[in-house]
């Protein structure tokens, strides 16, 4: 019989984490297979580690990899991929944004097309307005500009077999993006529609700042778009330029007035600016690269709670 995973990221959730595993458990039991679910607590302040482990005692299908600090949530993805051994796993959002109920439909897809990617895409969103206007706005253009046929409205809610695990744990990079990795990937990639609901209680932990970094890495990584606009507008300066060399000769020759101060200065504002933009983004690919070539892990564990040891320390 093939286990299954339930991997779940949780930063600072100990109001939810009783009924968000209930919930799991429930659902994924009443598949008759072999799970287990993989908490992975990404440093959290509160006592989301504490109740993670009170509920282990009496579930031992959960196991608790707990990182030494903060790594963010796409780290804590990764240590929760690394730490799987289901054949099918499936990765979701601790808040119970992502239902429970959806886990048997994303088996049930996997089982019905034999396919390696079942991703759950959101047909409504109960977020407040600026997050999903934020979040629409992201997933158009990144869809647009991306390489690896993105798909719109989804999230980390997936199914993933041993095989696109394998896969998606194959990409090195530091600045991760789960959902475009997944997308990435290639194999079947089958869908299941869903509603996603608002947080079930407590504050979002994606701050805007982490998501707008978050949106900055998916761009980043997955297009060539902000170093193809750049050439482009470069371009285009070029062409200006030129059109103002022959402009000035033009105006020289025919002893039009000569030029005063306002053009010059429009001109070296204008090309100014354009050479500062880009030597920020060259300086943000640059600080990307450098990231790269550090290779420093992605996240560090500082203990894990499963059934082959108990309670043993593991540093990566
Ligand atoms: N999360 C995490 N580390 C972080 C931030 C968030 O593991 O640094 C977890 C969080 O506990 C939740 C999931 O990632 O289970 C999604 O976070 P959140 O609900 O804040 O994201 P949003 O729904 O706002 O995108
Ligand atoms: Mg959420």
């Amino acid at each position: 019989m093939k286990m299954i995973s339930v991997v779940i990221p949780l930063y600072n959730e100990s109001i939810l984490v009783d009924r968000l595993l209930q919930k799991v458990i429930k659902n994924v039991k009443a598949e008759k297979e072999p799970f287990e679910v993989v908490c992975v607590d990404d440093g959290s302040t509160d006592d989301t580690l504490s109740k993670l482990l009170m509920f282990r005692k009496e579930a031992p299908e959960v196991k608790v990899i707990s990182l030494s600090r903060n790594f963010g949530l796409q780290a804590a993805i990764t240590a929760g991929l690394e730490f799987s051994k289901g054949e099918r796993v499936v990765i979701m959002d601790g808040d119970l944004q992502d239902p429970p109920e959806v886990i048997p439909q994303l088996l049930q897809k996997m089982k019905e097309t034999n396919c390696d990617v079942v991703s759950a895409v959101r047909s409504k969103r109960m977020e407040n307005f600026s997050k999903r206007f934020f979040i629409r706005v992201f997933h158009k253009i990144f869809s647009n500009i991306s390489e690896g046929n993105q798909v719109e409205q989804s999230g980390n809610f997936c199914l993933l077999s041993r095989k696109a695990v394998q896969s998606v744990l194959a990409f090195s990079e530091r600045n991760r993006y789960f959902p475009g990795i997944r997308n990435f990937i290639g194999f079947q990639h089958e869908f299941v529609m869903y509603d996603r609901a608002d947080r079930a209680e407590g504050e979002a932990k994606m701050t805007s700042r982490k998501l707008f970094s978050l949106a900055a890495d998916a761009i980043y990584s997955f297009s060539k778009w902000p170093i193809k606009a750049c050439l482009y507008l470069g371009l285009l300066g070029v062409v200006v330029f030129l059109l103002a060399i022959v402009y000035t000769l033009v105006s020289k020759f025919t002893g039009l007035a000569p030029f005063g101060w306002s053009s010059t200065f429009l001109a070296i504002s204008f090309f100014g600016s354009v050479q500062l933009t880009f030597l920020g983004l060259i300086g943000e690919y640059i600080f990307r690269i450098y990231k790269e070539v550090q290779k420093r892990p992605v996240y560090l564990v500082k203990q894990v709670f499963d059934d082959t040891a108990n309670d043993h320390e593991v540093n990566i």
